[in-house]
């Protein structure tokens, strides 16, 4: 599955909902989702990492249906095979 068709496979689930909550609603969710995420890492809990990763995917996709953003164009415009900073790959930057 392409990140295109998760996207649309997300719109047909759960766009008339996430449109009626909104940009901000559906941001904080976003943001709760990161949250457990990190308590999952901080836990070193495999398992429950990897159902935060699905929902913040999720939610992450849900608020780029409700703002009008193609996930996949946006991401390969700015992640083309390169870093887009440094334009090499592997990255070269220096932090
Ligand atoms: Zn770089």
């Amino acid at each position: 599955m392409h990140i295109h068709e998760f996207q649309e496979m997300m719109r047909r689930l759960y766009f008339h909902r996430d449109n009626e909550r909104g940009v901000k609603g559906t941001y904080n969710w976003l943001a709760d989702e990161l949250g457990e995420l990190g308590e999952a890492l901080k836990a070193n809990d495999k398992e429950a990492a990897e159902k935060e990763f699905a929902d913040v995917i999720a939610w992450l996709t849900s608020l780029a249906n409700i703002t009008g953003i193609d996930l996949e164009r946006a991401t390969i415009n700015k992640y083309s095979d390169k870093c887009p900073k440094c334009q090499q790959s592997p990255c070269q930057c220096t932090f």
